[in-house]
């Protein structure tokens, strides 16, 4: 299969050659199936649904989409930070009726403006309206872009490979590509366990023939105090990537691909932080292990707080 341009082809091909080419019917299937799911607000429509989400939305979600003006916030890829944007009010409809609203079929394009640049950073997105059921059709910057974007400017702590595979995790679930998007969190997840197992396996004597043989779960109890806290406490986290993977599909994947991203992020982080602290402490101990003085090179700081012999 070539590497194609196109978002979803080049997605299944990731997902295909990480899993098998199985994964590739599950994709075929998830972007044949489109069975709505419930409209829920207008920030997660334009900032967090995939194209061709199909969503059943009421008379009232309809005609505020239809008219009624609004500000709503969201990363913007131009400013390169969470701004507000303002969708502008449209044509006001008073005397039809609800079944009118809920049997109309159309296609509409919204120019979203972001505050602080109403001229040149605009979120185009396209829409179309069906018989009740909502669905995003087109959108500029891509749905993609924004979110790998936004990613960027919460991932500046992490490794290049972390980097690198946050982004793809990111870019497939924005995609619509949810089981993919697990499998690339948790090379992250392993990859974490893995590096602080060969850390500390000479000082902490642990066998590497028996840690491969533990759960993740116990893996994470045998290196908790080398792990961050969020990780340790929410060891579950795994047990869902796995689940992901191997049994939820696409749709419940994608629901969830927000807490994860999320909890990624705040994992590597604090791991960054700690293994920060761990090095100044140990360069700290190292100096301080150093340091032998005689009495004349000891600075005037330290001198005086050596205690004065009791006077009689
Ligand atoms: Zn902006």
């Amino acid at each position: 299969m070539p590497f194609s341009t196109d978002s979803l082809y080049s997605g299944s091909f990731i997902v295909s050659h990480l899993l098998g080419e199985d994964t590739h019917n599950i994709l075929v299937l998830r972007t044949m199936s489109h069975i709505p799911t419930t409209f829920s607000n207008f920030q997660s429509y334009y900032f967090e649904t995939p194209l061709y989400e199909a969503l059943t939305a009421t008379v009232v979600q309809i005609k505020s989409f239809l008219w009624q003006p609004f500000a709503i916030d969201g990363y913007c890829p131009f400013c390169r930070r969470a701004s507000t944007f303002y969708k502008p009010p449209g044509e006001i409809k008073p005397n039809y009726t609800d079944a009118y609203f809920l049997q109309m079929v159309e296609f509409h394009r919204q120019d979203l403006p972001c505050v602080r640049d109403q001229d040149n950073h605009v979120l185009r997105v396209h829409s179309m309206l069906s018989a009740g059921t909502l669905q995003k059709i087109g959108q500029y910057p891509s749905f993609a872009d924004i979110a790998v974007d936004e990613s960027k400017e919460y991932s500046k702590l992490l490794s290049k490979e972390d980097t690198a595979e946050f982004h793809k995790a990111v870019g497939l679930a924005a995609h619509g590509v949810g089981i993919g998007s697990y499998v690339y969190l948790r090379r992250i997840f392993e990859r974490l366990i893995w590096k602080r197992f060969h850390e500390f396996k000479d000082a902490e004597k642990w066998d590497e023939a028996a840690f491969r043989t533990l759960r993740m779960k116990e893996k994470i109890e045998l290196l908790k105090n080398h792990l961050p806290e969020f990780l340790v406490k929410n060891a579950k986290l795994y047990s869902i990537l796995s689940l992901g993977v191997h049994e939820l599909d696409e749709k419940d994947c994608l629901a969830f691909f927000p807490v994860l991203r999320q909890s990624t992020i705040w994992i590597l982080e604090q791991d960054k932080k700690k293994q920060e602290e761990l090095a100044q402490q140990k360069a700290l101990e190292q100096a301080i292990a150093k340091f032998s003085p005689s009495s004349s090179e000891l600075p005037m700081s330290l001198a005086g707080t050596t205690p004065e012999p009791p006077k009689k």
